[in-house]
């Protein structure tokens, strides 16, 4: 009906439910770390679709799976299942502490089903009482009403009538608060084992084991909310490989499509015996063109070579914006791990993050932010060294707009 060059920003205004306020610019098109707009314009991109974009723009591996799977079946019900599925479980099962997988289209119905079956898991083996969910201030888990509830933003979750009950946010890096909201009635903790949209903010090795302690001490579930850690976003498969600690159940989506929508839920034998046949279920969940696509991506990015990648980009990363604050003094801090970045905007430029953001999209380089303060970065894990050179020398041009040097 319409070309491209009819179709403008001032049309989302005009069709859109307004509650996005997306950027003057509309992509049309990538490759690899570049993107390119209407007025072909091009860009270098250190945000991946925020972390999904784990091998950049149409990698020839996913470009290969989507369009062989593409001219074969595209969706069953689950009255049936499907190779690529069982192949991309296996693969999650083979790699990863799990011996099950729940597949999902996104990284909050990954987590319904985890809370779900969290609940579900403690009636059936300690009873009625055991209802309590702990999760954390600042973290994000989605936004099905649950999810919304359980993470750490009320102004995310207010505003849509009574709450699904009895959740309760400690504080991050704080043991002592887990420890005074946890007990026998407590049936899980769900953490980002590194929070994302919170901030930035890694959790201290004391704290994830203190909290793997608590749970087991009171009989509670652990669940580790990786849809923005996992898939070799912080230079491990998943982040809990790094860290000493074990949860009982996985959240995984963002980078496990490279870009095609799917999320999974991933446990042990023992706990997922309990979303017995019919407790819970999707549609598209599990389909065969988003499992052929995540079997690329999984297969692709679980590699030692992409995975020391990683490692080796982040020093990259962070070596370039120590120097870019040397000269601007402008960040307080570079934190993060792997390739999920964030430079904390100091005293002096508090609130400006998004500033920052618009005037690097105006440079022609886009990044994130997490929260007012906080730039973000979280670029495809091959980026090439030279698109982080410059769009690092992009990167420079934006801050010194903002402190004038
Ligand atoms: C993005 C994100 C989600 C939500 O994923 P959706 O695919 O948007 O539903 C959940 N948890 C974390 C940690 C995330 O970063």
């Amino acid at each position: 009906m319409s070309d491209s060059n009819t179709v403008t920003r001032e049309l989302f205004d005009e069709v859109m439910v307004p509650n996005y306020a997306p950027s003057k610019v509309i992509p049309v098109r990538g490759e690899g770390s570049r993107i390119w707009d209407q007025q072909d314009n091009e860009y270098i991109d250190f945000a991946g679709g925020i972390a999904v974009n784990c091998l950049g723009h149409c990698h020839p591996a996913l470009v290969k799976a989507l369009t062989e799977q593409g001219q074969k079946l595209w969706h069953l019900s689950n009255t049936m299942t499907n190779e690529p599925a069982l192949r991309l479980a296996k693969k999650m099962v083979d790699a990863t502490f799990a011996d099950k997988v729940y597949f999902a289209n996104s990284g909050g119905e990954s987590n319904e089903a985890a809370l779900k079956l969290a609940r579900r898991w403690a009636l059936d083996v300690h009873g009625e009482h055991k209802t309590h969910i702990i999760s954390f201030k600042q973290g994000f888990h989605g936004r099905t009403f649950f999810t919304v509830t359980v993470g750490g933003q009320a102004a995310y979750s207010d505003g849509f009538g009574p709450k699904p009950a009895d959740i309760f946010h400690a504080e991050y890096n704080n043991l002592e608060s887990v420890r005074a909201l946890i007990s026998d009635k407590t049936c899980a903790v769900v953490m980002e084992p590194l929070q994302g949209e919170g901030g930035i903010i890694r959790p201290t090795d004391e704290f994830v084991k203190g909290v793997r302690q608590l749970c087991d001490e009171n009989n509670a579930l652990l669940i580790f909310d990786e849809v923005q850690t996992g898939v070799g976003r912080l230079g491990s498969l998943y982040a809990y490989m790094d860290l000493g600690v074990t949860p009982d159940i996985l959240t995984t989506a963002k980078a496990l499509g490279g870009g095609f929508p799917i999320g999974a839920m991933i446990t042990t034998t023992d706990i997922a015996k309990h979303l017995k046949i019919g407790t819970h279920g999707s549609t598209y969940g599990g389909n065969p063109l988003a499992c052929a696509v995540g079997e690329a991506a999984f297969d692709t990015v679980n590699d030692p070579q992409v995975l020391n990648g990683v490692k080796a980009k982040a020093e990259l990363f962070s070596g370039y914006l120590k120097q870019i604050n040397e000269k601007h003094q402008i960040f307080s801090e570079i934190r993060g791990k792997g390739l999920l970045i964030g430079a904390a905007l100091n005293e002096k430029y508090q609130g400006k993050a998004k500033e920052i953001l618009m005037a690097a999209m105006d440079e022609g380089l886009m990044v994130l932010i997490a929260g007012l303060n906080v730039v973000r970065f979280a670029p495809s894990l091959v980026i090439p060294d030279e698109d982080i050179k410059q769009g690092m020398a992009l990167f420079e041009k934006a801050v010194a707009k903002i402190t004038n040097r």
